[in-house]
Parts: structure tokens; sequence; C-alpha cells
């Protein structure tokens, strides 16, 4: 893998393609600067060597051209302030104006450009916009996992402008290398931990596990599909009633590779979607009519942790439940905890998918697991298809 430390920036311009999409307040602050935290050691090695930098990125989604809303200039300052020294801002990514500023930059200088998505040539992947945007600089370096799932003019398509001179930021190589080990170079047993909303969106990734796990655990809201396509009565619970046979196939593919699948056997039933509903811990299989299956049960939480404690190599994506509300954060914070645990007896654990991350945060353990994933799409869709058109783009 060829990245920024195997390549000397002095003298050199390098177009840095980041993920700087940022939440921010109604005032333009940042309300969570993680994504350019993520950056800075990539932009501080190229500046080292005596390179300068200009960077793109995205921010939101504009839908029609330039709009204040989405400017990169209200994260200037930030940026300044965390690489300390001084960030010029050319208010268009293309054209005249940044093409000077670019030419005029030296070492150690850093350009920001204006909203890559200001134009739909981005998003469109034109090559003609990728060319302009290349013409910028010498080097390309693309270091923004979250888009790297996109074929975008900056993220894919401006590569093939730099036969000989791109390659990827820490983020990215952190990010490869993370989901390397666990798919590839897995200890045993490996176990993989699915939640969230929905069976539908984690299809291909389950497809994909199954010829590498040892163990699959299924929560949140997913498991109620399955359930009922055994039979179980699920209530008022999330059910994809057109992906019963694909619950019935996962579970029989299961069995044909030799995965073990743990589904919840109890859960905390509410009356409604709601924290303030009457709950009741049920039987998995027998949900009363009229209350719908919230959170994985106590009986449930001790098998997984069981499960959990003794494998070596742990994917994690998605909630036990509707972690969101108090009443019903129980599971996701136990499993939370658990795989904190097991990482600190020597297991490999990686974090992805935004809701997954979001609950590790909440609890505090960031820092008790071997990898969070900055790139929730990228890394399932990743899982699916074993590899990322931003990936190819500069491996090939
Ligand atoms: P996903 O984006 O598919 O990972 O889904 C994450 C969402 O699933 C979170 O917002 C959870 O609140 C929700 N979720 C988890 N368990 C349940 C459940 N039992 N019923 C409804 N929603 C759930």
């Amino acid at each position: 893998m060829k990245t920024v430390d195997n390549y000397n920036f002095k003298g050199k311009k390098a177009l840095v393609r980041v993920d700087f999409n940022v939440p921010l307040d109604a005032q333009y602050n940042i309300t969570d600067d993680t994504r350019i935290r993520a950056a800075i050691p990539t932009l501080n090695k190229i500046i080292a060597d005596g390179g300068s930098v200009i960077l793109m990125s995205h921010l939101g989604r504009p839908k029609d051209g330039p709009d204040e809303k989405y400017s990169l200039k209200h994260i200037v300052n930030h940026i300044s302030k965390l690489l300390n020294r001084p960030v010029l801002f050319a208010a268009d990514c293309i054209g005249a104006d940044a093409k000077s500023i670019a030419k005029e930059l030296k070492a150690g200088e850093v350009l920001l450009l204006e909203n890559l998505r200001f134009y739909k040539q981005e998003t469109a992947g034109t090559e003609s916009f990728a060319h302009e945007l290349a013409s910028l600089g010498d080097v390309y370096v693309n270091d923004a996992f979250g888009t790297a799932h996109r074929a975008h003019a900056s993220t894919t398509i401006i590569a093939k402008f730099f036969p000989n001179d791109k390659v990827f930021g820490y983020v990215m190589a952190n990010e490869l290398a993370s989901i390397n080990k666990v798919l590839n170079k897995s200890q045993k047993p490996f176990t993989a931990i699915m939640g969230g909303a929905k069976v539908s969106g984690k299809i291909l990734i389950i497809d994909n596990l199954l010829d590498k796990i040892d163990n699959l655990i299924i929560g949140g809201g997913m498991a109620y599909t399955f359930i009922k396509a055994q039979g179980g009565k699920v209530g008022s619970s999330l059910v994809e009633e057109d992906k019963l046979d694909i619950a019935l196939k996962i579970l029989k593919d299961a069995k044909a590779k030799g995965v073990n699948i743990y589904i919840p056997v109890d859960t905390i039933a509410a009356s409604a979607f709601s924290n303030d509903a009457v709950k009741q811990t049920v039987d998995i299989k027998k949900i009363p009519d009229g209350f719908m299956g919230l959170d994985i049960g106590p009986e449930s939480e001790k098998i997984f942790a069981e499960v959990i404690m003794k494998s070596k190599t742990i994917l994690w994506n998605g909630p036990m439940g509707v972690f969101e509300m108090s009443n019903f954060e129980n599971g996701t914070r136990s499993i939370s905890d658990d795989i904190a645990a097991a990482t600190k007896l020597g297991a490999y654990s990686l974090i992805g998918g935004g809701d997954s991350v979001a609950a590790i945060n909440k609890y505090n353990l960031a820092d008790d697991v071997s990898y969070v994933s900055t790139g929730g799409g990228a890394l399932l869709e990743y899982i699916e298809s074993g590899n990322l058109p931003g990936v190819k783009a500069i491996e090939e």
C-alpha cells in the first residue's frame, strides 16, 4: 500500500482529498471536529517534508450550486488552529482564482478549496472537472475514507491524472489495515455482531461474512424478522415481511458453513415506540399483541457476553436496541462493555457503521476497542464487495 510515508513531498503541491464534512450548529460552530483532527497527521507529514497542501472536501449535500450554509469558509479558522499556521481559502474550487492561489503556494502553506459539491460534476464524476482540480497540484493524496465508496471526481476519477504520484493518507491507510486485519487475517474465533433497524441493508454483508466468521450475533430491529421467519410471535415489532425467506436462507447457509448463529431469546417489549412506554421482559418468540421489542433482554445479554468474551476477532455493526432511549439501551451498553472487556483480553475489535460508533462513543469506550471506523457506508461497502472505487483508483 503506497502511503504518504512512501513519498517525499519536498517542493510539491499536494492535492489532498479529506473528509471535512463536519456537523455545524446554527452559528456555524463545529460541534464535532473528529474528522478534521483525523487528517492532521497526514497534513503535518506533507508540511514536514517541505510540501504545500491544497485541501479538497465536501460539506453537506448542497442541492443547487453555491450555498452559504454549506460553505467551507466556516471551518477555515478551526483548521488553522489545529495546524498552527494560516490557512488560505479559495471561494471557488476551480477557476482562475483557485489556480493563481495554488500556483503561488510556498512550502508549508495550506489552501482550502470551497465545497466541491457546489459543482454537480463532483458527484457525477465528470472527468473534465476532475482534470481542472488535478491541474492545481503535483501529487494526489486520498485521506477521505468516508467517501471512498463513491466514484466521485475528487475521490476516484482524479487519480488517473496522477499515474505515478498518488498515495493514501494515514486515515485511509489505518482504515484499510484494520479492515484487512479483520476480513483477511482474523484470529479465530471471529464473531460478527450485527444489529440496527433492518435486515435489508445488511444481507450482502452477512452473506459475505459467513465464509469468514465462526459466530454471528444478531440483535436490534432486524432480529424480529428472524424470529417471525421461524414462527415466533413478535407483536408489533419491526419486521420486514418481504425478507422472511432471506432470513431463513441466512440461517440455513450459516448452518451449512458451520457458523454459529445467536439470536436473542428474550426482549424488552414496549407498549409504544417511546421511552415512557409500559415495558416488560418477555420470551422473544412470545411478544404479546400491542407490544414491540425495543431491546434485547438480560438472558440474551448473558449468552452474547459469553460468545464475545471467547472471541479473538470482533466486528460490530448496529445497536442491539433503540439505544437512543435510556430505557432501551441496556443491550447495546452491555455489548459495548463486553467488546471492551474482550479487547482487554487480547481480541481485535473493529466497530463500524454509524450507530454502533455513536454507541461506543456514548459509553466512552472508543479508547477501549481496537479500532473505530470513520466511514460507516464505506466500511460496509468494503465488507460487501471487497474493495472501494477510491481505493482501487490509488492502487491501479
Ligand atoms: P441501522 O442504521 O440499520 O444500523 O439502524 C440503527 C437504528 O436502529 C437505531 O437508530 C436504533 O434505534 C434502531 N433500532 C435498533 N433496535 C431497534 C428495534 N428493536 N426496533 C426499532 N428500531 C431499532
